[in-house]
């Protein structure tokens, strides 16, 4: 039995998931002590060095830090992308590291939407049949399918560009289409890592408002990593990493003056 700081407990025997108890809190992502080291063998990267890390629902969090810190491991690893070599990382209650690599295919699938750098849509598929996609891997009924596409588009403003397949879009209609994408399953959250990296100020800026609505008015938790200072002055709480480990965690008081990416 694993359990999570005496807030959630969760056991996972013989290939079955079980919750047996969770107690009412707002915790998403619990990691305890993790770290990843690449090349053991030869010359050892701690990539992600012990680190400790707590997440409630409703967080729009920056991952921020140099490059090389350790951002993409840690998303990787709290998205159940990749496995830590130490430590324990609960979701919901959940200790993913237990799972086994189909449990967690299908973890991921229901509980966590992701965005990257390079947008990775479909180049095949328009931009609804990507957003399509992942709710026919849930099995999401045609009604339904059809009810959150359209509520989709209109959030991320591109119901006009519907039909088009990616290489018709700019990059930031196809990172909003990821974003729409990333929404789809009704995630417990969203990873993005570097999601404005390879878009210009306007449509970076854009994603963001786009993000911090889905924020405000859903409830959505965003986590989000980046090295852009106009990204970051959008976050609510910065996570700073250096070499692996936490260096600062800060919460961000809100002002009423607006924010705005544009000088
Ligand atoms: P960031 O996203 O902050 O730039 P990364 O998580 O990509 O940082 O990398 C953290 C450290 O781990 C770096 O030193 C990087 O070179 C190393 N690293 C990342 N992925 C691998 C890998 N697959 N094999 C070996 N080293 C890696
Ligand atoms: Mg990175």
């Amino acid at each position: 039995m694993h359990f999570s700081g005496g807030e959630s407990a969760a056991v996972t025997t013989g290939g079955s998931i079980k919750k047996i108890k969770y107690f009412m809190n707002n915790t998403v992502i619990d990691a305890h002590n993790i770290s990843k080291v690449y090349n053991p063998e030869t010359i050892p990267v701690y990539a992600i060095n012990n680190v400790h890390l707590h997440l409630e629902k409703g967080e729009f969090t920056a991952l921020v830090g140099p490059s090389g810190s350790g951002k993409t491991t840690l998303l990787n690893l709290i998205g159940g992308l990749d496995k830590p070599d130490n430590g324990n990382i609960f979701i919901n209650g959940i200790d993913i590291t237990r799972l086994s690599a189909n449990e967690l295919i299908n973890f991921r699938l229901h509980n966590i939407g992701f965005v990257f750098q390079s947008f990775n849509l479909i180049p095949v598929l328009t931009a609804r049949e990507n957003v399509e996609f992942i709710m026919l891997l849930q099995r999401i009924k045609k009604r339904n399918r059809e009810n959150r596409i359209t509520q989709l588009f209109k959030q991320i403003g591109l119901e006009d560009r519907i039909n088009s397949r990616p290489a018709y879009l700019s990059g930031g209609q196809q990172q909003r289409v990821a974003v729409a994408r990333a929404l789809a399953s009704k995630p417990q959250f969203v990873l993005a890592d570097e999601p404005t990296a390879n878009l210009d100020s306007k449509s970076a800026s854009n994603l963001l408002d786009i993000m911090d609505k889905l924020n405000k008015e859903e409830g959505m938790t965003f986590i989000f990593s980046t090295h852009d200072p106009r990204v970051i002055e959008r976050a609510r709480r910065v996570i700073t990493l250096v070499d692996g480990r936490i260096s600062s965690d800060t919460a961000v008081v809100e002002t009423s003056i607006p924010h705005h990416i544009n000088p």
